[in-house]
């Protein structure tokens, strides 16, 4: 009878040998090279320059990018693998690596034409940083309400507006720009386009002061009469709703990743802390008390794991994914806010201060219950699956 069954799947969270090594190749780097950057990036608000062509040398921020285009050909699991171990060590930087890949390079490669492939692919696998730029000020859950106008100018087209919040704006060379050929259109006027730095009337504004992930840029965008030529629409006019929908649906499983890195870092940091303060002459993990709230936050991140790992898995398996990205987002960025919380509660005082890695990891956590999607706007998608 054993002949006839077939082995039962390995479970959601194991690894393959190579993922394996992906993984700690990414945590291995973050440990080593950002580890020591981060208070001060955090402090200073600012990513240190010196770690951008580390993570291109890596060969993380084109994971997606295929071979011939210069990148690594992998899958969204490893863009997963990879802003998750980033962001164990530093959350900011893990948002940089993961728009990189799940947002931008994950839209062209998607949705655009051959041209633009080629134009744009090889340099965002090797060195150039991109955004995402959706977001505007009267805009934000109402994404498709955005006013930035594209307007025919023959061989071009002529952008005017203004966005805000746009991660990666400070580092970014290539910007993919959602923006209206027809107000009276709705939704279906909305068009992406590939937008450079130092395109005519393109300007990098303001950059945000942040409570959390504070070395991830945060910048208003402004197009004054920009020049974008032709042929830079990515994908067909009309149609950038969707080409913005669908590639949120799989960035939500990015952020999911984030969220999950910081849980993991979270909990890393608490472990260890609880073998070495004593209290009452013991170590203060010798306390059933703190060992059940360790227990815990090790739940917590084993259920953030799986809600993750799965939807990438499903989505790299080209199966329906959209409620469990949105169950993953949810899900694990209250998780984060959770586990760097009671973090902090360990560390007691030391908690507090910022002497010591958990008061940032709170700060980072919030984020992720407001963009790609604040948690409420994950629920709409969720119910909506059971009530239309
Ligand atoms: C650090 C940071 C980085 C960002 N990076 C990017 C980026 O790279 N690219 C980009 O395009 N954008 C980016 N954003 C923007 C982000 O996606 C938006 O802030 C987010 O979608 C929420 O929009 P909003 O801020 O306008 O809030 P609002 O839409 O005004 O929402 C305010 C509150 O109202 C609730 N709400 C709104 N509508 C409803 C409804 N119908 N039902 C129930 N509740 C509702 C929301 O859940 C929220 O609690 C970023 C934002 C931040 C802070």
């Amino acid at each position: 009878m054993t002949d006839t069954i077939s082995a039962p799947p390995p479970a959601l969270t194991s690894l393959s040998e190579e993922e394996r090594l992906f993984a700690d190749s990414v945590y291995e780097f973050a440990d080593r090279e950002v580890r020591p950057l981060v208070r001060e990036m955090d402090e200073h608000a600012a990513m240190n320059k010196g770690l951008l062509p580390k993570i291109f040398d890596l060969g993380i921020m084109g994971i997606e990018i295929p071979e011939e285009y210069g990148g690594a050909g992998a899958t969204l699991f490893h863009s997963v693998l990879a802003v998750e171990s980033l962001s164990r060590v530093d959350p900011a930087l893990g948002v940089l690596v993961d728009v990189q890949n799940t947002l931008v390079v994950n839209t062209i490669v998607r949705w655009a034409n051959t041209d633009i492939k080629s134009r744009y692919l090889p340099r965002l696998a090797n060195s150039a940083v991109g955004a995402f730029c959706l977001s505007e000020a009267g805009s934000g859950s109402d994404a498709f309400g955005l006013t930035t106008r594209a307007v025919d100018a023959g061989d071009h087209y002529q952008l005017s507006g203004r966005k805000l919040w746009i991660t990666n704006g400070h580092e970014a060379d290539i910007f993919i720009v959602f923006a209206t050929i027809n107000p009276e259109a709705g939704y279906k006027g909305i068009t992406a386009f590939v937008v450079e730095r130092g395109m005519t009337g393109f300007t990098v504004g303001k950059k945000e002061d942040k409570l959390g992930i504070r070395a991830s840029s945060t910048c208003e965008l402004l197009f004054d009469d920009c020049i974008v030529p032709k042929a830079n629409v990515l994908g067909e006019l009309g149609k950038g709703y969707k080409v913005a929908m669908e590639t949120l649906n799989e960035g939500r499983i990015g952020i999911g990743a984030q969220m999950l890195g910081l849980a993991q870092g979270a909990f890393d940091h608490t472990v260890k802390y609880v073998k070495e303060r004593a209290q009452f002459g013991k170590p203060i993990g010798s306390f059933q008390g703190v060992q059940f709230q360790i227990a815990r936050m090790a739940a917590d991140v084993e259920v953030a794991r799986v809600l993750t790992y799965n939807a990438a898995r499903l989505r790299d398996a080209g199966l329906p994914f959209l409620q469990e990205a949105a169950i993953c987002k949810l899900v694990t960025s209250e998780i984060a806010e959770r586990v760097a919380s009671e973090a902090i509660n360990l560390f007691g005082g030391n908690g507090f201060v910022r002497e010591y890695p958990v008061e940032k990891l709170y700060r980072d956590a919030k984020i992720g219950q407001i963009y790609e999607g604040t948690s409420n706007m994950q629920l709409a998608t969720i119910a909506k699956h059971y009530l239309g």
